[in-house]
């Protein structure tokens, strides 16, 4: 549905609020679309402020379509193509999902619920990711699905929206009254003075490195309790994540870190002679529904609600965002007028 809301003068200065990934995106495509952007970010640029710091970083609808909504489907198919668009290098090797033989019901109920995978016997495991030779009888292999770094993208997309013409400005944190122009409030959970009803969601990370082990590729384990998995990063690293608790502390249990170390040591023995680099957590920003949201008042408009899909969704949010304000469009599964 097109509706003429936006009082368009010309192409406002854009004040995006808040520098993890859902600003990042936010920042990126109204630069690239000649907007004169400044990206506020009241961290610095190591952003361990941002829950988008302690991300997996998997781009993976089909995966997530398991106990996701279509509309994270949707947005999520549509954001795979904004990353191959706008960050050609981003590396779509697929997503792996293995089970040990006692969560056997649980691989089948996950292949049932899932589309756009392909069953692949143990020697095209093998083949595929030759550290886990002989490991797993069969996998499920999603390959269109992809992967970044949060913390080597998030740089990446800073650079890139100052290629495009943007502004960044760490240590600032500007009031929203303050703003000329239209501000996009990006700020997470920092944002519930206009949300009262967002809520984090603790997810636990370990990072191990050992040069005994590679991976191409996340490799998702079957776990009664939550979907855990291995993604392989820089320097022989690898991210085992992550939990999903209703709690908004930043601290990691004993029982957590038992439970992931003990899922990538199933994956593969020689995770347990792997050195531990760092284990942290981070608070998923979510609404009640576990759905994004994008929240449009005049000259604020306020994205967010991302959940356990920041780097997913971020693209289309952004893309949604930019279409409202150029041609007044509204996705009415998404978006809220006030
Ligand atoms: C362990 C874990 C694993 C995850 N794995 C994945 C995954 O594999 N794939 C995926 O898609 N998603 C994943 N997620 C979810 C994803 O990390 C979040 O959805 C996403 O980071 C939310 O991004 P955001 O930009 O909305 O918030 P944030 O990343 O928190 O960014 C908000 C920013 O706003 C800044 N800010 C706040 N207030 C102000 C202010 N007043 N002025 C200026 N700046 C301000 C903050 O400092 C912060 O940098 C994971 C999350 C966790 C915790």
């Amino acid at each position: 549905m097109l509706q003429k809301t936006w009082d368009k003068r010309g192409t406002p200065p854009i004040a995006v609020i808040g520098a993890g990934i859902a600003g990042a995106w936010q920042a990126l495509l109204f630069a690239k679309a000649g907007h004169e952007v400044t990206l506020h970010e009241r961290g610095n640029d190591a952003m361990t402020r941002a829950t988008s710091h302690w991300a997996g970083g998997m781009l993976a609808p089909w995966c997530e379509s398991e106990v996701s909504e279509p509309l994270v489907t949707r947005l999520g198919l549509r954001s795979l193509a904004l990353w191959r668009e706008h960050v050609p290098d981003t590396p779509f090797n697929g997503s792996l999902v293995v089970a040990h033989p006692r969560d056997r019901s649980d691989f089948e109920r996950f292949a049932r619920m899932t589309s756009g995978h392909q069953r692949l016997q143990r020697d095209a495991v093998s083949k595929l990711e030759p550290s886990l030779d002989g490991r797993f009888r069969d996998a499920l292999f999603f390959p269109d699905e992809g992967h970044v770094e949060p913390r080597r993208v998030l740089p990446e997309l800073r650079a890139r929206i100052r290629a495009a013409g943007g502004r960044i400005e760490f240590g600032s944190a500007p009031e929203l009254a303050d703003i000329e122009g239209l501000a996009i409030d990006c700020r997470g959970l920092a944002a519930r003075d206009v949300f009262p009803d967002l809520r984090g969601v603790k997810g636990e990370e370990i990072i191990v490195e050992t040069d005994e082990i590679v991976l191409s590729r996340p490799v998702r384990l079957m776990h009664p309790r939550w979907p855990l998995y291995i993604i392989p990063r820089e320097r022989n690293c690898f991210m085992i994540g992550a939990t999903s608790i209703e709690r908004e502390d930043d601290g990691v249990s004993v029982r957590s870190a038992l439970e992931l170390l003990s899922a990538a040591y199933a994956v593969h023995p020689a995770f347990g002679e792997a050195r531990i680099v760092e284990i942290g957590a981070g608070l998923r920003p979510a609404f009640p529904d576990n759905l994004p949201r994008i929240a449009i008042d005049k000259d604020h408009i306020a994205v967010n609600g991302l959940y356990r899909h920041g780097f997913l969704l971020a693209p289309a949010l952004a893309e949604l965002t930019l279409g409202y304000v150029a041609r007044g469009e509204i996705d009415n599964e998404v978006m809220q007028c006030k």
